[in-house]
């Protein structure tokens, strides 16, 4: 039970973001630039509500986001 809250999406994060953001600031923008217009492009606006769900267009996409952001956190040891 208790309240959902929506978090970043990065490994480990736990930051509280609006339901429109994938990821906190700070990740979003080590997500490169290519794979963030995708995770936008497919977006929907209150698709978190919507069914159909994400399509798997937006899915493949956060999940090459959430996997760049990873590598780029592991480079950095
Ligand atoms: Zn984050």
């Amino acid at each position: 039970m208790g309240e959902r809250k929506h978090t970043c999406h990065a490994r480990r994060c736990t930051v509280a973001v609006p339901p429109t953001m994938l990821m906190c600031r700070k990740h979003w923008f080590m997500v490169p630039p290519a794979i963030r217009s995708r995770v936008w492009r497919h977006y929907r606006d209150g698709q978190c509500n919507l069914s159909p769900p994400p399509s798997e267009e937006w899915h493949k996409a956060a999940d090459e986001a959430i996997a760049a952001v990873a590598a780029k956190e592991a480079d950095r040891g």
